[in-house]
């Protein structure tokens, strides 16, 4: 589907906000900023190009099917956060011995995914294709895993641009097939904006 949304038809999910904290000043910006990005033109088919992305490359490093989430404004006692899309990241505190060597390979490509879908299949730029959370959560993971596992390098940069170079050659000599593409967005849809 393409077109532009209509932000009344889609839920803001915010059940971790308390109901007298819904006045403030910081919670009505972060629901107009949401509201606002769901109004762009082609929203729905660049957030599940995106998250496509992500999706397809969660798969390929085997790591559980994973949690996508659509609009969510979350307060966590002292913090707001926000965000219009998104897939729920794997657990690295609890699993951080899992998250050596290959994976981390494979994990980078999930991570780079999400942009470079936005780069060859919708003409964005680097810059402004969405991968701003994606970097941020990769470089946490990285200097995490450093820390336990001394054996190699975790230079985050470099394993961002490695992944990214790999991903757009899969989608450059089809690895990654459209049908692939088309089912993981249809996926997307179908569990984050099921009414629409
Ligand atoms: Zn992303």
């Amino acid at each position: 589907m393409t077109g532009v949304f209509d932000p009344s038809k889609v839920i803001i999910d915010d059940h971790t906000v308390p109901n007298v904290m819904k006045c403030l000043e910081e919670y009505k910006w972060r629901r107009e900023e949401i509201e606002a990005r769901l109004c762009l033109p082609n929203a729905i088919e660049v957030f599940s190009t995106h998250e496509a992305g992500h999706i397809i490359y969660f798969k390929l490093a085997n790591l559980p099917a994973p949690i996508l989430f659509g609009p969510t404004i979350e307060y966590d006692g002292k913090r707001f956060s926000h965000c219009t899309v998104g897939v729920k990241p794997p657990d690295l505190e609890n699993n951080v011995g899992y998250f050596t060597g290959k994976f981390m390979i494979r994990l980078a490509r999930a991570a780079v995914a999400g942009g470079v879908f936005l780069e060859a299949l919708m003409g964005y730029s680097e810059k402004d294709n969405g991968d701003a959370d994606d970097w941020d959560l990769f470089e946490r993971y990285c200097k995490t895993v450093q820390r336990y596992d001394t054996t190699r390098d975790y230079n985050p940069p470099k394993r961002w641009r490695k992944a990214r170079a790999k991903v757009k050659r899969d989608l450059d000599t089809n690895i990654i097939t459209m049908t692939e593409i088309q089912n993981a967005k249809a996926e997307f849809r179908a569990q984050v904006f099921p009414s629409l």
